[in-house]
């Protein structure tokens, strides 16, 4: 046997050839000129097979990822090894090097490439959504029966805004495109409905209440007689305020602590705290908030009682005496509350 392209004879015939020819014109890896991808401009998210994948990937990321997914190794190749490098980017051109080393028939091969990788702008859809404003469901923030104070509002704008930058991570959608701010309280747009439900869960957990949700149609699409349907979250805090004041069962009390699970007050005939849950929620009254609270002179103490004057008519009333009303001094000013003419230290 000879080789016809050389003539060597004597030699091992590769595809008709010597080694050493066939290694000549062997290619290792097969990889295109040009490599284009197509990432939102906002999100980075990926265009592939007709799919946006994954999101806020770096450029850098993006264009090894394009360029290991386009490269074909060679069958014969051993131990491969495969360098990638971004040489410079060109507006949004990569040009890069690919150098490959692997042992083919025994021996080294070392091939080098320069493939561009072209990062094509576009909008995915997620993406265009937020830009165009739409919303899958509305957070209605309300207090029953009152307004919702400057405090409940902005605690609840912080709780918002923290759980949103925490569903982001995940959920494109999750953003506010439009916080109205009707008279009552506030209605906060969210771009989906999972991201909202989860910020309204958070809300009562930290600031109590009750939650409620409703379908409302938007608009009818009239070929097909479908609706298009948006929910409303409705967030209701409760009545009352911590240190306001409450008779539930009949017992008088100061409310000292709301959350998600339940509701904590203090009776104040015998300063025991007790537990409600919120589905009890309807039997507590609201009697008075904490602004109603007085000032009252002490006018003179024992080991049992404690004499305060009645903040309304200056008459004395004798109390209990309580381990936490013992620092006070005659002459000094204690809090107190009248319900239903009553008269309460706290
Ligand atoms: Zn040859
Ligand atoms: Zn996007």
């Amino acid at each position: 046997m000879f080789c016809p392209e050389c003539g060597a004879t004597d030699v091992e015939m590769i595809d008709g050839v010597c080694k050493n020819c066939f290694l000549k014109n062997y290619q290792l890896i097969k990889i295109p000129e040009t490599i284009t991808v197509t990432v939102c401009s906002h999100c980075n998210a990926k265009l592939e097979e007709g799919k946006w994948k994954d999101s806020y990937i770096p450029n850098e990321e993006i264009i090894y990822r394009a360029l290991e997914k386009n490269i074909t190794i060679d069958e014969l190749a051993e131990n491969e090894e495969i360098e990638l490098e971004i040489d410079q980017m060109r507006g949004t051109i990569a040009e890069c090097y690919v150098e490959a080393v692997a042992t083919v028939l025994g021996e080294e091969i070392v091939e080098t490439h320069t493939p561009n990788v072209k990062i094509n702008k576009s909008v995915c859809p997620d993406c265009s959504k937020r830009s165009a404003g739409y919303y899958e469901a509305v957070i209605q923030l309300r207090a029953d029966s009152r307004e919702l104070t400057k405090e409940e509002i902005a605690n609840a704008e912080e709780i918002i805004s923290r759980t949103i930058e925490k569903q982001a991570k995940k959920d494109k959608l999750a953003y506010i495109p439009q916080i109205a701010k009707p008279k009552e309280g506030r209605d906060y747009y969210v771009g989906s409905l999972k991201s909202a439900k989860k910020v309204a869960e958070h809300l009562k957990e930290e600031l109590g209440g009750t939650i409620k949700e409703s379908p409302r149609l938007i608009s009818e699409d009239k070929s097909t007689g479908k609706g298009l349907y948006r929910i409303w979250i409705s967030v209701r805090l409760p009545k009352f305020e911590i240190n306001d004041f409450v008779k539930y069962n009949k017992v008088l009390a100061e409310v000292i602590a709301i959350d998600g699970n339940r509701i904590q007050i203090k009776n104040l005939e015998n300063y025991e705290n007790i537990v409600i849950k919120w589905r009890e929620y309807d039997n507590i009254e609201k009697i008075a908030t904490k602004k109603d609270i007085k000032k009252a002179i002490i006018t003179a103490k024992s080991p049992n009682t404690i004499q305060v004057l009645d903040p309304e008519d200056y008459s004395p009333i004798d109390l209990e005496m309580r381990e936490s009303f013992e620092k006070y001094n005659i002459g000094e000013e204690i809090n107190c509350i009248k319900l239903e003419n009553n008269l309460f230290l706290i």
